[in-house]
């Protein structure tokens, strides 16, 4: 395929396709020019909780429809959606926060759409990920990464932290507040040499980046309770 080729594929003059469309991870000025034009532009858009996505439209003045996609919605939605794309309706996706399918809902529609249209693009629209964004504040090495998502709660997750500590490059994760120092003790058992950085609440207020072993942040979070709130990524130094 030459480069005009290219260009006409992925970047169509109308709006006519499926657009899987990045949003802020915490600062609501965190969205592209484009997202905010293919946000007004399209006919429908599809959120994981339509209340926290119209805070985003309401600040953008997006006055378009919006219906749930989310973890939980059962096959006949994805048929409905389905269907209106047979119509002919353009819809854009998005999550509550970042993007699409990273550790989000989509996944599953998106190969649907692939499987069921040889016609319709489905076309990124490219914005925040707390993935990306804390990798880039860690001063880790980020050209090779491990991203584990959010670690299983219970079976598996010991398994996983023993692959954090024989894997030879950068290791991400997801963790929530009710388990960040969970984790952190469990990086100290089995990765007490290295070096963790967490990012917290990227672009929100109280954004933080603490870096140091195992041991140290887990006695400075145990130390400052009030910082165990809020999102978190957790990266580990390769071995
Ligand atoms: N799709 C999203 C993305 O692209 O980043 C991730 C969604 S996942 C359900 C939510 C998790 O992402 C949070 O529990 C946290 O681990 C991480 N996260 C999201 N926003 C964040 C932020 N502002 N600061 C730090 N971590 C964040």
């Amino acid at each position: 395929m030459n480069n005009k080729e290219e260009k006409t594929i992925l970047m169509p003059k109308s709006t006519t396709g499926f657009y899987v469309v990045g949003t802020p991870i915490g600062n609501l000025e965190d969205i592209t020019y484009r997202a905010v034009r293919i946000l007004n532009e399209v006919d429908l858009i599809l959120c994981e909780d339509t209340r926290v996505t119209r805070n985003l439209l309401d600040r953008y003045e997006i006055h378009k429809p919006t219906m749930s996609y989310h973890s939980q919605s059962k096959l006949a939605k994805v048929d409905k959606i389905l269907e209106m794309i047979e119509e002919g309706k353009t819809l854009a996706l998005v999550s509550d926060a970042g993007t699409p399918t990273i550790s989000d809902p989509g996944s599953v529609l998106v190969s649907k759409i692939r499987e069921s249209f040889s016609d319709i693009e489905v076309i990124a629209i490219p914005g925040p990920s707390a993935l990306v964004s804390a990798l880039s504040v860690s001063g880790l090495p980020a050209s090779e990464f491990t991203f584990y998502g959010f670690l299983p709660h219970k079976k598996g997750r010991e398994t996983l932290f023993k692959e954090i500590a024989e894997i030879n490059r950068t290791a991400v994760f997801y963790e929530s507040p009710h388990r960040i120092l969970k984790a952190l003790e469990s990086l100290n058992t089995f990765t007490h040499d290295r070096r963790v950085v967490i990012a917290r609440e990227i672009s929100k207020i109280y954004e933080q980046v603490v870096s140091g072993k195992p041991e140290e942040i887990l006695k400075y979070f145990s130390e400052n309770p009030d910082k165990v709130r809020g999102e978190f990524v957790v990266m580990v130094s390769e071995k």
